[in-house]
């Protein structure tokens, strides 16, 4: 897309965030005349990245009205999610909608670079089906990525994988460069503030709860990921137990007072093999009345809610978005995180508290804000 003139991109980034906006609303949006939209809409549209539709129409006349939307041949994306039970691989056009997807298991994988790989081929798989129109991909990942290394997967033993070197090492008869890896719950910030419950906030602050406390802090759309596209690993501040060790290395981990161990010791079970399996089930109890489940859930609840408080203070944001088992733990114990969250608030932010609300895309999250860094790629570099 670097042969196309800035104004063109422009109108294309618009078009993406708006699907369907009418000639009228792109000219005003990018302060053009009208002579001016027909040589870009007409440009995007023989670089096959555009196309025209009838809209519905509008005003009292209900005069005819053309409407802006992605090409039916145009660019596509391809985006992973590795999750600690198995993986997805879609292709997004132009505007975010699902051209494609596919799903596949990561039972039985014995590392991390057999799973990477098989998104490789997914991906590759998709973009001949859909005649090599797949420019450019992104995977999300559970755990830590610090300068595109995976560096450790949470659940699953494997560590320090080099994402874009095993990529770049499958021979497929395609090239689809990756040029995103990131944090699963990093980029579910993206896409909550792109496409989701944040979008068109100033600066927000979105929590993951999975297997651990992860998340990030967006400001203008763009996440706050830090010198290397490491921060916001919530769930490892001291706001938990100090004299409790976490798998990170760290002591008092925050995140270690919300996952399905600690439900699990609260309530006297074996450590479960499948945390996160364990916390919704310990979650379904408690909603359904089980009185000793439901006194772990509010503890975890007072937790959430005192951990949102400290970061709001320090951060500022507009709102803050729940993701993951949050807004289960919200809807099973409002009044426990509410209250915590309200108590941990510095005096002033009471009067008008961020709201905490759950995340709009759920589980998708994560892919929609990798399509989002590859389109941004893609519209910087080509
Ligand atoms: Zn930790």
């Amino acid at each position: 897309m670097s042969t196309l003139p800035p104004r063109a991109v422009e109108l294309l980034r618009a078009v993406h965030e708006r699907p369907g906006l009418t000639r009228a609303e792109a000219a005003k949006t990018l302060d053009l005349g009208t002579g001016a939209l027909t040589t870009l809409v007409n440009r995007l549209q023989d670089a096959r990245m555009v196309a025209q539709a009838a809209a519905a129409p509008t005003g009292s006349r209900g005069r005819p009205t053309t409407a802006l939307v992605p090409h039916p041949d145009g660019p596509l994306v391809g985006v992973g999610l590795v999750t600690h039970r198995s993986w997805v691989v879609r292709v997004v056009e132009v505007g975010g909608a699902v051209v494609a997807e596919t799903t596949g298991g990561i039972l039985g994988a014995t590392d991390g670079d057999a799973v990477v790989r098989d998104l490789r081929r997914a991906v590759d798989d998709l973009d001949a089906r859909l005649d090599g129109r797949v420019r450019a991909a992104g995977i999300a990942v559970p755990g830590p990525v610090r300068d595109n290394r995976w560096v450790k997967a949470t659940l699953l033993d494997w560590s320090d994988q080099d994402v874009p070197a095993l990529w770049g090492a499958v021979d497929r008869p395609t090239d689809v460069p990756l040029v995103v890896v990131g944090n699963d719950a990093t980029l579910a910030a993206v896409g909550e503030a792109r496409r989701g419950a944040a979008r068109g906030s100033h600066t927000h602050l979105h929590l993951h709860l999975g297997i651990g406390m992860g998340g990030a802090v967006t400001a203008g759309g763009e996440a706050l990921d830090g010198d290397h596209g490491a921060a916001g690993e919530f769930g490892h501040m001291p706001f938990g137990d100090p004299e409790r060790a976490c798998p990170c290395g760290a002591h008092g981990c925050w995140g270690r007072t919300m996952d399905g161990e600690d439900l699990a010791r609260a309530l006297g079970d074996p450590t479960p093999a499948d945390p996160l399996a364990y916390s919704e089930r310990v979650l379904d109890r408690a909603a359904a009345g089980d009185v000793a489940a439901a006194a772990a859930v509010q503890a975890q609840a007072r937790s959430l809610g005192r951990g949102a408080a400290g970061l709001v203070n320090a951060l500022d944001p507009t709102l803050v978005t729940l993701g993951g088992l949050a807004p289960r733990l919200l809807a099973v114990a409002p009044d426990a995180v509410r209250a915590a969250y309200r108590s941990g608030l510095m005096s002033y932010r009471r009067a008008d508290p961020p709201p905490l609300r759950t995340a709009g895309l759920g589980d998708a999250a994560p892919l929609v804000g990798a399509a989002e860094l590859v389109w941004d790629r893609l519209w910087q570099t080509g």
